[in-house]
């Protein structure tokens, strides 16, 4: 979040919004520990550790472990497969990684967020893999066949700004016919925008701008969809406490 001025600053507008509750990823050691501060300074803040898939150095498990020990930790992540990034990990490296934290995450009964870019098939044979996983597919997406593929697993499905561009008719879909008990939403601040504010930093206090299409897709007012979202997280980040 430090992309966005003052943490501080940052979490008091989510929360004058309506946001009663934040997830930090970690996308590296350095950044996990960020997070988990974070989780210590702001009551509303969690955090999750993690590693991008993209991040060139592979990450550190025994740091990350230990880390994930804190109380204010509810997930690993991010963490996943990116398969188009030009330049990227090799593909092989990467669903090493994935292995071993999906065996983390078994390990200390955590969810884990996961990031697809391009590597569906290679994700859903990997969470065979791990009988008891749970999770959730962070910024979904993909249409309906690959949503009802990670539903079957288990999965959760998180949307963001991306439902609202006029181009993702499909997405939209998929955000109706979504089960209602396993439909989260997120910002991925600082991206992630919804299309009205296209070329601005997404902030978390945004995250209205995606619960209002949502809403509406779903035939709910706000209230009923800030009920059914929080109940949804915290089934999942069973470490979320009140
Ligand atoms: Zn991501």
């Amino acid at each position: 979040m430090e992309e966005l001025g003052d943490v501080t600053e940052v979490v008091r507008e989510a929360v004058e919004a309506g946001v009663t509750g934040l997830i930090a990823m970690g996308v590296d050691l350095e950044r996990s520990r960020t997070a988990v501060s974070l989780a210590h300074q702001h009551s509303e803040v969690w955090a999750a550790v993690g590693h991008f898939p993209l991040e060139p150095e592979d990450p550190d498990i025994d740091a990350l472990r230990e880390l994930a020990a804190d109380d204010r930790v509810v997930a690993i992540g991010e963490i996943g497969l990116d398969f188009e990034a030009v330049g990227g990990v090799e593909p092989a490296r990467q669903i090493e990684r994935i292995e071993t934290f999906f065996g983390l995450a078994r390990e200390l009964s955590l969810p884990v967020s996961i990031h697809n870019r391009g590597a569906g098939e290679e994700l859903a044979l990997a969470i065979k893999r791990h009988p008891g996983l749970r999770g959730v597919m962070h910024y979904f997406a993909l249409e309906w066949d690959w949503a009802e593929r990670f539903l079957d697993l288990g999965f959760y499905l998180s949307f963001a700004g991306l439902i609202t561009r006029p181009s993702r008719a499909a997405l939209r879909e998929v955000v109706k016919r979504c089960p209602p008990d396993r439909l989260l939403l997120e910002t991925d601040s600082p991206y992630g925008n919804a299309h009205k504010r296209m070329g601005v930093p997404n902030r978390p206090a945004y995250l209205f701008d995606t619960a209002e299409v949502v809403a509406e897709l779903r035939g709910l007012d706000l209230h009923e969809l800030d009920d059914l979202e929080t109940a949804n997280a915290r089934t999942l980040f069973t470490r979320i406490r009140r």
